[in-house]
């Protein structure tokens, strides 16, 4: 058996053609979505994923404003940028490239974007509405795993979901947003004992771990769906996922690729946080 193949490309461009027919929508209600992105420093990896999400802007038909420090910019300087950016009213989303340098406070950055401009999901407010089922901006690669799951026609509701990883930005939010799909979910990490015991029990395994190849045919169940967050470079500097794709293919019902799979989606998801935030603003333009 070979596993379907979760096409995070293809999915990616059918959202992205429904966003920017939306984005036209909106323009012709005299609003531009506008997506204001910081980045500090040089880090090779950031500045491509900068310029992605601007060239991606760009095809949407959105606004987008690019603000670069060096790697020596005062963590006040940021924030005081961040203030002006809340108050901007032509820009909807405000994103700061992670990481930032050891000298700057990371959450001190994050928590000074307003919530209602916090369309990367990070703010504590964000988190916590969505914790609660609250109408919230759903951080982007758990949003857009989630997307992927629904448009693959994946049955959520009673599934043992098992999510290898617990960091904020991927391992907590993505097991959140599928227990809110009633999922049952359990959390694995580096002091989990017995792994393979969980994730082989798993109807949905989540890699978000970080480590090249670290899911193995053993960790799988046969017929199960694994979802490969990973984004690692292997020693000949190649794009690799944290799942042993050739062998686990052969065991799962469905699996994504890297690239092509879960990182199409995460980009897209902004766009739709954007998109979603200038709808917001106009809804309150409106009622005044
Ligand atoms: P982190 O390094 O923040 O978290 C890794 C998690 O993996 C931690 O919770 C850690 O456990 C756990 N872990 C590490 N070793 C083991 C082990 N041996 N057994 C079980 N669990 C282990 O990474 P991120 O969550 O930020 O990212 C994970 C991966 O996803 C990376 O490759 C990253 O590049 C990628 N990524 C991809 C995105 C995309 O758009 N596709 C977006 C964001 C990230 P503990 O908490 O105990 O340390």
């Amino acid at each position: 058996m070979t596993a379907l193949i979760i096409d995070g490309k293809e999915i990616a461009k059918r959202k992205k053609l429904e966003i920017s027919l939306e984005v036209e929508k909106l323009k012709e209600s005299g609003i531009t979505p506008g997506l204001a992105v910081v980045l500090v420093g040089d880090n090779q990896a950031s500045k491509t994923y900068v310029r992605s999400k601007q060239m991606t802007c760009k095809e949407l038909g959105m606004h987008s404003v690019l603000i670069e420090y060096t790697e020596s910019v005062a963590e006040g300087e940021l924030l005081r940028k961040i203030a002006e950016l809340n108050e901007d009213d032509s820009i909807h989303g405000i994103l700061v490239q992670l990481p930032l340098p050891k000298h700057i406070r990371e959450m001190a950055v994050i928590e000074a974007i307003s919530p209602e401009k916090d369309v990367d999901g990070f703010h504590p407010v964000n988190i916590g509405r969505m914790m609660i089922g609250q109408e919230a901006f759903l951080s982007c690669t758990p949003f857009g795993i989630l997307v992927m799951l629904k448009e693959s026609g994946v049955a959520l509701e009673g599934k043992h979901v098992v999510v290898v990883g617990r960091s904020n930005i991927v391992g907590k939010p993505v097991g959140q947003l599928l227990l809110n799909e009633n999922a049952t979910v359990t959390y694995c990490h580096s002091k989990t004992k017995e792994l393979v015991k969980h994730t082989q029990s798993a109807d949905i395994i989540i890699a978000a771990v970080g480590r090249t190849g670290f899911i193995t045919k053993e960790h799988v169940k046969p017929g199960a769906v694994v979802i490969d967050v990973g984004i690692n470079r292997n020693e000949e500097g190649k794009l690799c996922g944290d799942v042993s794709y050739e062998e686990v293919k052969d065991v799962a019902g469905h699996i994504t690729p890297v690239p092509g799979g879960v990182g199409p989606m995460t980009i897209t998801m902004l766009m739709y946080n954007t998109l979603k935030s200038a709808r917001n603003a106009l809804n309150k333009l409106q009622r005044t």
